[in-house]
């Protein structure tokens, strides 16, 4: 190390030696402190000694540079001259905190001391200028002990040992039969303070040091010192932090906001935290120390009433919020107070804020042109968009719903916004009481496909089984329900008619509220307020003109199409979910569960006729009535998206989920059908899986009934075909399900093909067309060069390929995953974010082998993971074309896909 020129660096009074590019010097914090007072921000004066000297300071034994002590009093000085107060006046004490302050922050690892240059004397000192004893007294006794724990090094020496300060103030609190420290009065604090002090020469032989200098010194040490304490050397290798980087000190007067009348402190931010507005935003409290107002002791008054109170000292506020902002290019929370009516700040930092101020304050900047387009677009959290498009509560009455202990548990947050409405246990009663245009959520142990026409009516869902990707948390989130599933406390019992959390029990038609996007079960009903965004944007109750939200998100939807690179699709499977997936500007469908139909009128009935059917002619006969149906919905959807891709997906469940599962359901379809209970009951039974998850779905079901496959193929090429033949330009892509292996999708594609040809043939056009696969079993990826041989295109069915890679049931794995997150086993839900190492690795191989046999092979990704940001980034990075989520998902997809691009480029 070479000689240190300049030990200490002064600052205050509008006039600094250190400067913000000198941070590896000063330290982040010094070199913030530093840049405020050259910006002209009244920062309380101080000194910063730089990080070298901790270099030398370890390199020496303990030992200080020539000169520093020299420049420090020095430096001193100066702060005395500017501050009027002396260091260890008896009449007029300047008090001075010590900081530690490394060139990246190291929050908490370090020591730090405040108060510093109190003793018997001075201490009298402030009393007189604050003509509060207890206030000083209190100061006092913390910064003994502070001193006495950072500097002597009295602190408890093992796990059982008690803090010996604590000790002695719970003895004192015994003593005059207190609870709370507020309680003690000014003798007990004067007392406290002698207390410890006999404690620190009984136990380390040694007086505590009156001299204000020696304490000085003292506590610079232990601040280099703690550079080499236990948990900021671990800090350190965690974050590869170099050991010889050193921390800087910084010594800053203290100023106290609890002197009198013309005193103050408070918080303001330089913009509305909640919504975005551009104005000063905080609370104050006067008389009172910065602590009173997180405290919650005393009610803080609203900042603009401080132009009232202290005009002056607003104005100057006002004028340096705009200051700071535009200095940091970022809305800042600052901390202030004023002593004597002169205001001093503190500190400055980034402000957290709502998702809605976010976006507000992004594309704002960028109007003020304080920051660029790609700036915003990286400063917004994707999720934070969800607050934009989903109906949220009452700010104020789900706080009070809190207070009131109406919050019952927690599930998976599997589909965001807020609901609130009657409890239902069953589909049909969540249908029949939207009709009476009652608000319910349905309430299940679990979902099955039937559910489906209950979850479009319910406004929330809530289930005790079931992970991210149940079929409960996607239906509902392709719907835009708010969803929330396995709730492990929940117990439902249908035949009551109620659901049981811990002990509190509620009944159909009791009022209950959902948090889908915290996972909260709430008592009652809270106020609800619907999203902006979509009312212009979907039911086109407002006037685009007319809401300024709106106009923001469009406008970064803009900027992000204009930075992405990756495609965004969405899963869709109705031609409702077609017109969300062109109003969100989605660039197709990457996923059409096909089996989603079959749900609507009488369609079930169709179906089961189908499964019940004895042989092939028996079952075609039942899906030609299924043949017209699925025909109209495929047109139905290839019309709304025009010429953009739609995915098509064969059918991929097991049968028996068509079928009834109850005694009594059972019967009654009997009777519908005209077969005997005891028939449909045997059929069920043979159709029982022990594990139908592994069972006969995907392709299988294809492979073993052709007859079905075929019809779907028919009914997709007819839709196109009569579209064609009316001027349209449908782009279906037929996509194969949990394919493993050339062969199996040979089979499949042979049909697709075939089809297609006579039906093109018989209409007399030429339909542009593909056929894929899902790639989801880890056999797949394996022999994906086989199958990209004869596939079009890949779609990375990631909600399977996490399942059968990791061996975890997508259904059941709700029961211990959140323990696994909890522990840090899984760093993540792996259902809700792509395991890279495993899945993602596995990707990779699909990618690579696949690309290598068919350069233009279309990739794209249709699990739940293609709306995860984290999951898209990745999916940026392996170079897929397109990511398809639900529709309500477009909007974090874009800006996720955004970011990625954004994120790559500067690296
Ligand atoms: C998947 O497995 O990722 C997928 C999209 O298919 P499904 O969720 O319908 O099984
Ligand atoms: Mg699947």
């Amino acid at each position: 190390m070479g000689k240190i020129k300049k030990s200490v660096y002064f600052f205050g009074g509008g006039k600094a030696e250190g400067k913000a590019a000198m941070r590896n010097f000063l330290g982040g914090k010094g070199a913030g402190l530093h840049e405020m007072t050259r910006m002209g921000v009244p920062v309380p004066p101080g000194f910063t000694i730089v990080t070298d000297v901790c270099g030398y300071y370890y390199s020496h034994r303990h030992r200080y540079p020539k000169g520093l002590e020299r420049e420090a009093t020095g430096a001193l000085r100066r702060v005395e001259k500017l501050m009027g107060k002396r260091f260890g006046d008896p009449k007029n004490p300047l008090l001075v905190s010590v900081r530690s302050g490394a060139r990246e922050s190291m929050p908490g690892m370090m020591d730090t001391i405040l108060n510093l240059g109190l003793n018997d004397q001075t201490v009298q000192g402030l009393i007189a200028r604050t003509r509060n004893p207890r206030f000083a007294f209190d100061s006092y006794r913390r910064f003994v002990q502070m001193f006495g724990d950072v500097v002597l090094g009295l602190r408890p020496r093992g796990k059982n040992e008690r803090d010996p300060f604590e000790l002695i103030l719970e003895r004192k609190k015994e003593r005059r039969g207190i609870q709370l420290d507020i309680e003690l009065t000014a003798e007990d604090l004067e007392g406290l303070v002698a207390e410890y002090k006999a404690e620190i020469k009984t136990r380390l032989g040694s007086d505590f040091p009156e001299d204000p200098v020696e304490q000085l010194w003292g506590a610079i040490g232990a601040v280099f010192s703690s550079w080499n304490n236990e948990r900021a050397i671990a800090y350190r290798e965690f974050y590869h932090i170099p050991d010889a980087w050193g921390t800087a000190v910084s010594v800053q007067s203290m100023v106290f906001g609890n002197l009198g009348e013309n005193c103050a402190t408070g918080v303001a931010f330089t913009r509305d935290p909640a919504t975005g507005e551009k104005r000063l935003y905080g609370e104050f409290l006067v008389n009172a120390q910065g602590e009173d107002v997180v405290a919650g002791i005393r009610t803080p008054r609203r900042i603009t009433e401080l132009r009232d109170v202290m005009p002056r000292q607003y104005r100057e506020l006002e004028r340096l919020y705009k200051n700071l902002e535009k200095r940091y290019q970022e809305m800042q929370d600052i901390e202030f107070t004023i002593e004597d009516g002169k205001l001093w700040v503190l500190q400055t930092r980034t402000g957290k804020r709502t998702g809605f101020a976010a976006i507000r304050i992004a594309v704002d900047m960028v109007g003020e042109r304080i920051i660029s387009k790609k700036e915003a677009l990286l400063r917004i959290e994707p999720d934070h968009l969800n607050q934009l498009l989903r109906p949220i509560f009452d700010h104020e009455a789900k706080q009070l719903a809190g207070k009131e202990g109406r919050v019952l548990g927690k599930g998976l947050p599997a589909g965001p916004g807020a609901a609130t409405g009657r409890l239902v246990f069953h589909a049909e009663d969540a249908e029949a009481r939207k009709r009476q245009g009652e608000r319910v959520i349905l309430c299940r142990i679990e979902t099955s496909p039937e559910d489906i026409r209950g979850i479009e009516a319910a406004d929330g869902i809530l289930t005790a089984r079931g992970g991210m990707t149940s079929h409960a948390a996607l239906v509902a989130r392709q719907m835009g329900k708010v969803c929330v599933v396995g709730c492990e406390a929940l117990n439902v019992n249908y035949a009551a008619h109620e659901m049981r959390i811990k002990d509190i029990v509620l009944h159909e038609e009791d009022w209950v509220s959902l948090d889908g996007s915290t996972g909260e079960i709430i008592r009652g009903e809270i106020k609800t307020l619907p999203s902006e965004v979509l009312q212009v944007l979907i039911d086109r109750t407002i006037d685009p003109k007319q809401s300024r939200v709106y106009q923001q998100f469009t406008k970064l939807m803009k900027w992000a199409d204009e930075t992405r690179r990756i495609g965004v699709r969405t899963n869709a499977d109705l031609p409702d979910q077609a017109r969300l997936t062109m109003a969100f500007g989605a660039e197709g469908i990457g996923l059409c569960r096909t089996e989603h139909m079959f749900f609507a009128g009488d369609r079930p009935d169709h179906v089961r006729e189908m499964i019940l059917a004895e042989d092939e002619a028996g079952r075609r006969r039942a899906l030609d009535k299924l043949l017209p149906i699925q025909k109209g919905d495929f047109k139905g959807i290839l019309k709304v998206m025009g010429k953009l891709p739609v995915t098509i997906r064969t059918l991929d469940p097991p049968l028996h989920e068509f079928l009834p599962k109850t005694e009594q359901d059972i019967i009654e379809l009997a009777r519908k059908m005209s077969v005997s209970a005891e028939t449909l009951k045997e059929k069920v039974e043979s159709l029982h899986e022990f594990n139908p998850m592994l069972g006969h779905r995907g392709c299988r079901l294809g492979i073993s009934f052709p007859e079905i496959t075929e019809m779907q193929a028919r009914a997709i090429f007819q839709a196109a075909c009569e579209l064609r033949k009316e001027g349209e330009n449908p782009f279906p892509e037929v996509m194969i399900p949990l394919v493993g292996s050339r062969e199996e999708f040979l089979a499949q594609r042979e049909i697709v093909q075939r089809v297609a040809r006579e039906t093109m043939q018989a209409y007399g056009v030429k339909v542009r067309y593909l056929i894929g696969t899902m790639i989801e079993l880890p056999r797949a990826c394996l022999v994906a060069d086989q199958i990209a041989q004869e596939a079009d295109f890949f779609s990375f069915g990631t909600n399977d390929l996490t399942q059968t890679c990791l061996g975890l049931s997508r259904d059941d794995a709700g029961k211990f995953l959140p323990s696994y997150v909890a522990r840090g086993i899984f760093s993540e839900d792996p259902f809700v974010s792509i395991d890279r190492e495993g899945v993602g690795a596995l990707m990779r191989v699909a990618i690579e082998k696949g690309r290598r046999v068919r350069k233009n092979l279309e990739l794209g990704i249709c699990g739940e993971h293609g709306g995860d940001p984290k999951s898209i980034s990745f999916c940026h990075e392996i170079g897929l074309d397109y990511v398809s989520c639900s529709p309500y998902r477009v909007p974090i997809a874009k800006l996720a896909a955004a970011q990625a691009a954004l994120r790559t480029k500067k690296r």
